[in-house]
């Protein structure tokens, strides 16, 4: 039976070649030997999913919430991958949980958010899998740090796992929003620049919390080239001991995949390269004008400040930031900017005038952060 199931070698290297999303789904957690093959066998007849996942061990962030049903799950998840001829994944946040996949035969790890936070917890996992080349997904941590999520997968690529990858599922954060954690996307794309062979997915399941927005997630994740997503599915989301909020069905599952675009990250046509390269060219052309300007701008606010040092006038007037503030805003508003980026840029300008005034009233070479 083993025999005819993907070999996940191959799926690993298909998903770095292939411009089409590989897509993981199966329930939050593994509840009952039949609500596992229930919802397998229905994510299976979509033929859209390559790797089905389940959690065993759950890592809850309030006690006496369900904490997964432990080791039994592992053998209901196995049965009905080979009986759907699908590779299956687990979370493990500890070496036992590790011993236990491998015995199980369990064909895909992650490392969930809450662990990848942990260097002891990482490092647990990453002694247990010396040896044993088996692929292994790294989840951000909580807590937006890219050093840490980089950390976790040189520790796990450094226990000899070859088969790495990274899965962006938000970041948390105190307050409203409309996701349950935000997407932060800077992050997995900065991911992607410092280590551009490392295939990332997206979760839009914990990123959304919410099944409305998974659609709109999924395909934001793709078009900022991720290779494929985990989309939490259940033959019956409402009754779900966990997340239930987040899960969908598996025809939702369905609906949501055949509705999303996939766009290749490069096009071959020659009409479209020689369009993109002149669009391209104003760009730079735009590029050197602006930073030409900002650096004449810095050069007047240095004059500025000092002036402001002979005639012993404090670096910031609150006055005059507000009216910068306001004006600009308008003025950007008007011709098709946001808000949200204008207040970001200028408070980028802001932070580096006031930067440039201090070290010329301090009379210092050094660079002085102003903490904000
Ligand atoms: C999960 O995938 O079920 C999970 C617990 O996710 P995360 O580690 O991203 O919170
Ligand atoms: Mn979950």
């Amino acid at each position: 039976m083993t025999d005819t199931l993907p070999d996940i070698q191959s799926v690993f290297d298909w998903m770095k070649s292939s411009s089409h999303p590989l897509l993981i789904a199966g329930p939050c957690s593994a509840e009952t030997e039949e609500q596992v093959h229930e919802t397998v066998d229905a994510i299976a007849k979509t033929k859209q999913v390559s790797l089905v996942r389940a959690g065993i061990w759950k890592p809850r962030t309030r006690p006496n919430t369900f904490e997964g049903v432990g080791e039994v799950g592992l053998k209901w998840l196995k049965d009905a991958g080979i009986k759907n001829n699908l590779p299956v994944a687990t979370e493990v946040a500890n070496a036992q949980h590790v011993e236990a996949c491998l015995k199980a035969g369990i064909d895909v790890l992650w490392v969930g958010a809450r662990t990848t936070g942990n260097p002891f917890s990482v490092q647990e996992i990453a002694d247990a899998l010396r040896g044993v080349d088996i692929p292994v997904i790294v989840k951000n941590p909580i807590h937006p740090d890219l050093q840490l999520w980089i950390g976790a997968i040189e520790r796990i690529r450094d226990s000899g796992i070859s088969k790495i990858a990274a899965m962006h599922r938000g970041f948390s954060f105190y307050g409203e929003s409309v996701y349950r954690n935000e997407p932060r996307w800077e992050i997995p794309i900065a991911l992607k620049t410092m280590l551009p062979e490392l295939p990332v997915f997206c979760d839009p399941s914990h990123i959304s919390g919410r099944p409305d927005l998974i659609q709109m997630v999924s395909q934001r994740a793709l078009d900022l080239g991720m290779v494929g997503l985990m989309i939490e599915t259940h033959r019956d989301p409402t009754s779900a001991w966990s997340d239930a909020k987040q899960q969908i069905t598996p025809s939702t599952l369905n609906e949501i995949i055949s509705a999303l675009e996939i766009r290749e990250e490069v096009c071959i046509d020659q009409e479209f390269i020689d369009q993109l390269q002149s669009l391209r060219r104003k760009i730079d052309g735009l590029d050197e004008e602006i930073i030409e300007l900002i650096a004449k701008r810095m050069g007047i606010a240095k004059e500025i400040g000092e002036y402001k040092k002979d005639n012993g006038v404090t670096i910031l007037q609150l006055e005059r930031w507000t009216e910068i503030v306001k004006s600009r805003n308008f003025w950007g508003q008007s011709l098709g900017l946001s808000a949200e980026f204008l207040n970001r840029y200028l408070e980028q300008i802001h932070k580096e005038s006031i930067r440039t005034q201090t070290k010329v009233m301090n009379q210092s070479n050094e660079d002085t952060e102003i903490p904000w």
